[in-house]
Order: C-alpha cells, then sequence, then structure tokens
C-alpha cells in the first residue's frame, strides 16, 4: 500500500498530530520551549484587572507600608531619641538627632526625644528591623504604600511627615511640664528618667499622681510606694557617679 492509497484527510489528521507531539515535546522538554510556553499559557488566562488608583487593592494585614512615629493619647511623643532604630538599619536609612526636654518644651515622657527624625527612602528596604528595635512603640510601620516621588528629596521623610496626627482630645508638643503634672500623670514614675529638681519643678512621688501612665512608659520600672524618699537627681545623668555596690574603678 502507497502513500497515495491514503486518503487525504487522514494524512492530514495523523500530520496535525505528529506536529502536536512535535510541539508539544518543545514546550515541555527543553529550555527555550518551557520559556515560550509561559506567555502562551497567559494568552489563555482571563485578565484580572485592578481598579487601581480608583479602588486599591487591600493589603496583608502584616503588610510593611512607610513608617509612623506614633503619640500617646495626651499627644505627646513616644519617641525618646534613643537612635536604636537608627542601628538596627541594616540600609542606614535612618538619621535621628535627639535632644533633652526642658519644663517648657517636653516632646515625649522620657528624658530625651527626637529633635530631628528622617527617613531616607531611597535607601529603605521595608524589612521592618526598626521597629522590633524600637522600645517605646514609637516607630510602627502602616500599610501605606503611596509614597512614591519623582526626586530622591521627595523620598526623604522627615519628622513632620512621619509624626501621627494628634489624638482627639491631645495637644501637639510641645507640653509644659506643669500641665503633665497637672493632668495627673507623672512620666517620672519614681525612676526620675528627667529629674524634676533639676528643672524647677515640684517633685511629685509617682504614688501621687495615676501609675498606670508611668508604668506604660517605663514598663519594668519599679515605682516608689508612699512614703518613699524623693528621688535623688545627682543619680541620674552621672555616669560616673558611684554606686552602692559598684566595684571601685
Ligand atoms: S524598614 Fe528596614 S531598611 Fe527601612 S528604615 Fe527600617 S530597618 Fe531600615
Ligand atoms: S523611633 Fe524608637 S528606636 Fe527610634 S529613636 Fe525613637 S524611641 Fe528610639
Amino acid at each position: 500500500m502507497t502513500l497515495d492509497a491514503v486518503p487525504a484527510p487522514v494524512i492530514t489528521a495523523l500530520t496535525f498530530v505528529v506536529l502536536g507531539v512535535l510541539l508539544w515535546l518543545f514546550l515541555t522538554r527543553t529550555v527555550l520551549g518551557r520559556g515560550f510556553a509561559v506567555p502562551l499559557k497567559a494568552m489563555f488566562v482571563t485578565p484580572e484587572t485592578a481598579e487601581y488608583p480608583e479602588k486599591p487593592r487591600p493589603v496583608a494585614p502584616r503588610f510593611h507600608g512607610r513608617h509612623q512615629l506614633n503619640r500617646y493619647a495626651d499627644g505627646l511623643e513616644r519617641c525618646i531619641g534613643c537612635e536604636l532604630c537608627a542601628w538596627a538599619c541594616p540600609a542606614d536609612a535612618i538619621y535621628v538627632q535627639g535632644a533633652d526636654n526642658t519644663p517648657e518644651a517636653r516632646y515625649s515622657p522620657g528624658e530625651r526625644y527626637a529633635d530631628d527624625y528622617q527617613i531616607n527612602y531611597n535607601r529603605c528596604i521595608l524589612c521592618g528591623l526598626c521597629i522590633e528595635a524600637c522600645p517605646t512603640r514609637a516607630l510602627t510601620m502602616t500599610h501605606d504604600y503611596e509614597f512614591s516621588s519623582a526626586t530622591r528629596d521627595g523620598l526623604v521623610w522627615t519628622k513632620g511627615e512621619l509624626l501621627a496626627e494628634v489624638p482627639p482630645g491631645g495637644v501637639d508638643t510641645p507640653h509644659l511640664d506643669r500641665e503633665v503634672r497637672e493632668r495627673g500623670l507623672n512620666y517620672y514614675g519614681g525612676l526620675a528618667v528627667t529629674p524634676p529638681l533639676l528643672h524647677g519643678g515640684t517633685y511629685q512621688p509617682a504614688a501621687a499622681a495615676p501609675s498606670a501612665r508611668a508604668g506604660e512608659v517605663i514598663p519594668h520600672g519599679e515605682l516608689p510606694e508612699p512614703g518613699d524618699e524623693p528621688h535623688d537627681p545627682a543619680t541620674v545623668g552621672d555616669p560616673t557617679r558611684q554606686r552602692p555596690g559598684d566595684a571601685p574603678r
């Protein structure tokens, strides 16, 4: 039986089968073919169109967006200018310049606050190590990912841009120490992180004021009992001062 005896439709069908097998082998068994298979498959997938930016899609709960510097409920800033976030950053993207709080200008409950705070999003890889390092939860990451910029300068966010809004009922910083005490708060919490006497204020033992906030600010601090001696301001801020039990220097 010669090929001429085979009906033309059969030959056509066999040709298509052989070509199909060769194409399948090419697309599945060769590197080049597997590369071509990707766009070929995509051609038959129904496109999923996100209506961005009109309808931004929700992000995962633990999504790392841009940072935020948080405040306490009364408006004081949580950041104490310790620079731990800057030291933890693998991309060297954070700059912190700390300064001392004063009785006339209190920005944070601690002794220090961040006078200048910058995050350089040209460098930041949004890894989140900085927020893990922050001891006061001052620094957190939001779900906001819309902070692109056409310039490098536009990607350097300053404290004013990073600082959270003043909460309802709170007051923008700076506060007066006197006002803070009048609100019934004692941020010194018995540990006198800022010696009140040095600032000309009246010393108030933590027990004389609600200590819940002091416990929040100094989570592991020991609050003094009523009747305890006022804290000696000389024990704070002088790293060379000998304390009982210290080894001789
Ligand atoms: S998210 Fe990562 S890279 Fe960005 S500032 Fe924080 S530690 Fe640095
Ligand atoms: S954000 Fe946190 S870690 Fe960074 S300086 Fe402020 S308190 Fe320290």
